[in-house]
């Protein structure tokens, strides 16, 4: 038993996500094989370099032994370790033993990722991604908030946002800002890549994700639109999930009576509207918090209990312009947990990951209570509610910074 009294696993899987792991040669061995990692490893000043390179390709994902999603995160001062080769097994291993230790696997590079569609272009390029047993489609990458400035003159994008800026990165899926359709030729080299990404290996659920528009109605027809091309090749009617930001109310119904999506997930972020309007300015502009909320809530009333979902990016209510204590912060957030799941919507919990000045243990240690008495807490307030989240939305092999579906399968 742990401190946190978390499942072990899920507790394990927290060791993890905040520690990191630091380089050996069975790590970077195991990138040649491996789904890579969008974050290379970047060697610390001083640390053993076997490389000679400041940084380097590593893994994205690993899974434990009893299939607990793991995402790596490069870290020379962590005391976990990769030892091992492909042939004789990968393990985790800290201290001085390295004969034993944890095996793990690494999540394997895809065949298809290394293929081209039919017109020659580079499949891992066509808008299609995995997440263990995810796959994520995303033809529209751009977000129109980027584009879009507030009255002190900075773009609208959410403030923790690196994703979503309509730059040459995402120049070949032909999106144009404003502009509700895609070109054909880009529904068709997702369509082929997914067709052979299903084909090649296990995939449970398929998520739609996409840049916002500034008109949510507009935003709507999209997603009806990338929803039939991913239905025209998911012959075995894989659960697929609708991740377009809040819809107006005769778009969401047009949308549910489309019978295109099993799940919707609107990301709402952040709970409570000060907060909304500072994280998420160009989603409180361009639909408005109480709205966003108006949506999920009839959202829940149309696809029904566990079919409705929040991304929430848990622990940004840390940022010092926010000016909470973590304790505060949990406390918000469980308020959030408990009037969304009262309305029916399941809300997941993202671990928010800093970038740039707050790399020191006070921080991460105030982050880790947040995130792991958010959890327990959580847990209770879904059984309280009768919630649970639906296998076809997603689940413990594909949920790599999130724990509800680790709380949910573990012991306590
Ligand atoms: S809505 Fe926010 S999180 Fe989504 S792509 Fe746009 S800026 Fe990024």
């Amino acid at each position: 038993m742990n401190d946190s009294h978390l499942p072990p696993s899920a507790h394990f899987k927290v060791d993890l996500m905040f520690d990191g792991l630091s380089y050996t040669n069975a790590l970077g061995a195991a990138a040649e094989h491996a789904f890579p990692n969008f974050y290379p490893y970047r060697f610390l000043p001083g640390e053993a370099n076997p490389t000679g390179l400041p940084k380097v390709t590593i893994p994205y994902l690993f899974t434990l032994e009893d299939g607990t999603l793991v995402r790596v995160k490069g870290n020379g001062q962590s005391p976990w370790r990769v030892e091992g080769s492909l042939d004789d097994g990968y393990r985790l291993v800290s201290g001085g033993d390295t004969s034993s230790g944890k095996p793990i696997q690494f999540e394997p590079l895809p065949r298809w990722m290394t293929q081209q569609t039919r017109d020659g272009f580079p499949m891992a390029q066509a808008g299609v991604s995995l997440h263990g047993d995810m796959a994520v489609v995303n033809v529209a990458p751009g977000c129109d908030y980027f584009l879009q400035k507030g009255d002190k003159g900075g773009s609208l994008r959410c403030v923790f946002c690196a994703y979503g800026a309509p730059n040459e990165r995402v120049q070949h899926y032909g999106q144009m800002p404003g502009k509700i359709s895609l070109p054909d030729i880009t529904y068709r080299r997702m369509q082929e890549t997914l067709e052979a990404a299903i084909g090649e290996g296990e995939i449970n659920h398929i998520y739609l994700v996409g840049g916002s528009m500034t008109d949510w109605r507009d935003e709507g027809e999209r997603y009806l639109e990338m929803g039939k091309a991913v239905q025209q090749v998911n012959s075995h009617r894989i659960p697929l999930s609708c991740g377009s930001g809040a819809l107006p109310p005769d778009m969401l119904q047009r949308v549910y009576d489309s019978g295109l999506f099993d799940n919707v997930c609107f990301n709402l972020e952040i709970w409570s509207e000060p907060l909304f309007a500072k994280v998420c300015p160009g989603k409180q502009k361009n639909v408005g918090y109480q709205r966003w909320l108006s949506a999920l809530s009839q959202a829940a009333k149309l696809w029904g209990k566990g079919h409705v979902y929040s991304a929430m990016v848990a622990g940004i209510e840390l940022e010092p312009e926010y000016h909470m204590t973590w304790e505060q912060a949990c406390d918000l957030a469980i308020e959030g947990a408990e009037a969304l799941c009262a309305m029916g919507v399941i809300p997941i919990y993202s671990l928010y990951w800093p970038t740039g000045g707050r790399d020191h243990p006070e921080y991460f240690n105030r982050l880790r209570g947040f995130f792991e008495r958010l959890n327990l807490v959580y847990r209770e307030i879904r059984q309280h509610h009768g919630l649970t989240v639906d296998p076809g939305f997603m689940c413990h092999r594909c949920a790599y910074m999130q724990l509800e579906c680790d709380m949910d399968r573990g012991e306590v």
